[in-house]
Order: structure tokens, then C-alpha cells, then sequence
């Protein structure tokens, strides 16, 4: 059998690992259209911070090593058309702009997104950026130590713009970051955790200009030096635009079935309208677990369970994409904080109802001092007040205590209840926790609340 996968970040190198893993002798061509394979965005904060010190680090994959095992890998190779009765894909090879076909049994789509440009005046100024892929990676870097530039506004505070806004304040500029929604973080994190980061925002140089729209990026010698808001004018240097990503699927109109969004319609194996083509990742949907309807939730995460998911059922074995619940985690300075499923926040955009109880705790027994990393937690836990099914939760902490929220993740996808997590079993050992983990005691509370 012979299988093409366009697309070499989370989704497309996932199904070819899930192919390899499964039935080796597969004849797999790979194909990415930039010079690149496989380069990871969700790296790219620790290049620009300097943690790690080579950007062709960021990847999965080399093409040697994937060659070694067997896959036709192409780089600068673009598929620009496919025949899905035909069974053929068209593929142009940007290095010597020439063209042929391909004939394949299997086809994946792992065609990503780009950053959305704002449909307003002066997006083509030098020094409006983007934050996605390895060239804006080298460029934002050489930016981070430009000496000309002192002021750079990020636009989007969701957590691309926070991380984009946090490395620029860690090499010294002046950050303004915008946002047409009430709070930075809001679609992560409800307000008791926003009003903290924004003061540690603030505190490190990061100014939030959020329930605002943007009007104009306006300039001077071709160059940008301000953003004009329905609010404010603000002196910008550089223009990072975060807000937002746009599927890679205009050139599939007609072959495979889209969305008014443009991204890709799949059932729950990951097929396609067109027979034998499969679709994963960011130009796709996901089923939410805490509703059972599909959410467009642009993650790695869920691109790869997706790829692991498309292998299986190209290779014949039925398999059905499990429900996610878009768990994230992110670091804004000292704080660490992560979520998952609903928030009070969107619960309305998904329709649900919800209640919600907020704890703060220590992370450990009151006796262990703070030296030895004793610090406040705080933890939101969001049910539906009928059935009592956890929906979501929220925690952050100057420790690292993220990992609880894997647990409520499971615990959604499980359609477990408050009386399920309010005696649930996890581990105490004071170096840690308390004996009673801080999701065992949100639940407890939120039982009596109930009451
Ligand atoms: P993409 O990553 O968009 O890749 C698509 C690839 O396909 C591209 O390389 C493109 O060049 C290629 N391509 C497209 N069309 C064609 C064609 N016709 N022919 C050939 N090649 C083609 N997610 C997390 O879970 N955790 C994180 O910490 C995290 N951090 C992130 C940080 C940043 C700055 C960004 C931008 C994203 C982050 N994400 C994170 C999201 C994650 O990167 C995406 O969800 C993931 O990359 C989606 O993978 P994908 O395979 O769908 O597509």
C-alpha cells in the first residue's frame, strides 16, 4: 500500500510514526512544502528565550533519520491538487518549479494553519510579524536583540501573544498587548486567574490593552511605528499578530468537504468526504469531551492523537478519535498555571450550564516551610449543577502543580461526577501535596454548595 501525508509538523509526523510502528513495510511519501521538515512551534519560546540554542533543534524529525526508516521524505515540495477520484495528488517542487503525480492508495492531510493577518489598513509595513513556523522563528530572534527596537506590540492575548509578549519583556522592550476580549488569557483561565497575571504582567514591563479592536497599523518609511485601536494609539517597533490562525485548505475546495471556516469536515475515524482521504490536525475539528460536539481547539496534542488515530484506520483497523478536553498549561513568569474543558468564562459560547467553586490552599501541610516550596494553589473546578459531570478546571501556582488538571481531563473524558472526584484516590507525601489533593477538596466543597 502506498499512503502520501502532506504536512510535516504534529498531525502529519504522527501518522507516519503511527504507520512505521504498525506495519513498517508501507510505502509512505512525506511531503512538506517548506525547506524545513518538521519544525515545532510549541518550541519555539524556548529558542527565543535562549534556552535552547539552535533553532533546527526545534523538530521531530530529520530526513535522514526518516529515510533510514524507509520514508520517501520531500522538502520544498508542494501539493497543490488532488484528484481524489484518480486516486492522484499533483505535486510541485518549489526547488525547480517543476510538476508530476503521484498516485496514492491513502492520502493524509496534515495541512495545518497560518497566522490570521488583520483585515485592516498597513499589515504589509516591515516589522509586522507573525509567531508560527521556523522563519518567523529566526526573524522574531534577530528582533529580540535589535537595538532599535524598544516598543512591540502583540496582538492576540490568547497563549501564543502571552508567550510572544513575555520573551520580548525578558530581552528588555516595552510590550503592549491587545486583545478585542475583556482579559488576556480569557478563553484559558477565568478572571480570579487573569487579575493575577495581569498584575505579574504589568509588573514585567507587558502593558494589556484588551477590549479593544484594532483599526490600523500605521507607519512611516514603509516601517511600522504605531497601532491604532478603537481606544488608543500605541508606539510600536514591531507588530506581532497572534489573533488567530486560518486553515491551509483554499486549494482544497471541491475535492474534499470544508466548513464555513474553511477547515476540513471529518467523521470520528478521520475520514474525509472523498474516499481514502483522511484530515488531521489544526484544519479540522475535535469532539469536546464536556459536550460530545465538535470545537475547532488548535493544539499538538490533539493533532497527533488525530495522526495516531488516521494511521490506525488507514491501515484497516476501525478506530475512533477520542473525546479531548483542550487541556493546556502555560508559564507567565513565576506563575505556572494550566486548564481544561469548560470555563464560566465559555461556557456560553458551548452552551452549557455551569457552576463553579474557587479553592486557594497551600500546596503543602501548613508545617513545611516555604523554603522547601510550601506556596499557594488555587483551583477552580466548573460542573453542571444537575448531574454534578465535571466540566472543567483551572489551577495555578508558583509551583508547578499543572499536572492535576491531566487528572480532571480524565475525569471529563470519563463523564465523572463531583461525588466521583470528592473521594478519589491520589497520593500524599508532604514533599508534594496534602492528604487531601486540591481537586478532592474542591469537589468536597462544591457537594456541600450543592446541598
Ligand atoms: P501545522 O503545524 O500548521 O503544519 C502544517 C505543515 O504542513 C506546515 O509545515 C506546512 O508548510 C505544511 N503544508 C501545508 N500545506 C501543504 C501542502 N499543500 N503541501 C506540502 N506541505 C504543506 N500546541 C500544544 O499542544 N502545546 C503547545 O505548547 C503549543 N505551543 C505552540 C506555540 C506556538 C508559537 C504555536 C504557533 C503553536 C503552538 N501549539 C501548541 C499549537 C501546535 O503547534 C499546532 O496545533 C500544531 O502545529 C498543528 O499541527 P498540524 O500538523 O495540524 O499543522
Amino acid at each position: 500500500m502506498k499512503v502520501i501525508v502532506v504536512g510535516s509538523s504534529h498531525g502529519g509526523y504522527e501518522t507516519v510514526r503511527g504507520i512505521l510502528a504498525d506495519q513498517p513495510d508501507t510505502e509512505i511519501q512525506w511531503y512538506e512544502k517548506g525547506d524545513f521538515l518538521s519544525f515545532l512551534s510549541c518550541g519555539m519560546q524556548l529558542y527565543l528565550e535562549g534556552v535552547v540554542k539552535d533553532v533546527n533543534t526545534v523538530r521531530y524529525a530529520t530526513p535522514e533519520g526518516m529515510r533510514a526508516q524507509g520514508v520517501h521524505v520531500f522538502t520544498r515540495q508542494e501539493i497543490t491538487s488532488v484528484d481524489a477520484a484518480a486516486h492522484q495528488v499533483t505535486v510541485h517542487d518549489l526547488a525547480n518549479d517543476t510538476t508530476r503525480q503521484e498516485s496514492y492508495d491513502k492520502l493524509v492531510l496534515s495541512v495545518g494553519a497560518v497566522p490570521v493577518s488583520l483585515p485592516v489598513p498597513g499589515t504589509d509595513l516591515q516589522n509586522v510579524y507573525a509567531m508560527r513556523g521556523r522563519d518567523w522563528a529566526i526573524k522574531l530572534k534577530a528582533k529580540t536583540v535589535d537595538p532599535t527596537v524598544h516598543n512591540v506590540v502583540v496582538i492576540g492575548a490568547g497563549y501564543i501573544g502571552v508567550e510572544a509578549a513575555e520573551v520580548f519583556a525578558k530581552a528588555g522592550k516595552h510590550v503592549t498587548l491587545v486583545d478585542m476580549i475583556a482579559r488576556p488569557l480569557g478563553v484559558y483561565l477565568d478572571a480570579e486567574f487573569t487579575d493575577v497575571l495581569t498584575d505579574t504582567m504589568k509588573a514585567h514591563n507587558i502593558y494589556p490593552a484588551t477590549g479593544q479592536m484594532v483599526k490600523e497599523f500605521a507607519g512611516q518609511d514603509g516601517r511600522v511605528t504605531k497601532v491604532v485601536t478603537d481606544q488608543g494609539t500605541y508606539p510600536a517597533d514591531l507588530v506581532i499578530q497572534t489573533a488567530g490562525i486560518k486553515a491551509n485548505t483554499g486549494w482544497l475546495k471541491g475535492v474534499v468537504d470544508l466548513d464555513e471556516k474553511g477547515l476540513v469536515k471529518i467523521n470520528d475515524h478521520l475520514e474525509t468526504s472523498a474516499p481514502d482521504i483522511y484530515a488531521v490536525g489544526d484544519a479540522t475539528k475535535v469532539p469536546f469531551a464536556p459536550t460530545g460536539d465538535l470545537e475547532q481547539i488548535a493544539l499538538a496534542t490533539n493533532a497527533r492523537r488525530q495522526g495516531r488515530i488516521a494511521a490506525m484506520n488507514l491501515l484497516g483497523k476501525k478506530t475512533t478519535m477520542p473525546a479531548v478536553s483542550g487541556s493546556s498549561a502555560l508559564s507567565v513568569f513565576d506563575y505556572h498555571f494550566a486548564s481544561t474543558g469548560v470555563k464560566e468564562g465559555t461556557a456560553d459560547k458551548y452552551g452549557v450550564k455551569t457552576a463553579s467553586v474557587f479553592v486557594t490552599d497551600s500546596t503543602q501541610p501548613p508545617f513545611v516551610p516555604t523554603e522547601a516550596g510550601n506556596t499557594q494553589v488555587d483551583f477552580k473546578l466548573t460542573y453542571d449543577p444537575e448531574s454534578h459531570r465535571v466540566l472543567g478546571a483551572q489551577i495555578m501556582s508558583k509551583r508547578d502543580v499543572t499536572a492535576n488538571i491531566n487528572a480532571i481531563s480524565l475525569a471529563i473524558q470519563g463523564k465523572m461526577t463531583l461525588e466521583d472526584l470528592a473521594y478519589a484516590d491520589f497520593f500524599f507525601q508532604p514533599g508534594f501535596d496534602r492528604p487531601w489533593n486540591v481537586m478532592n477538596v474542591a469537589a468536597q466543597k462544591a457537594l456541600l454548595a450543592e446541598k
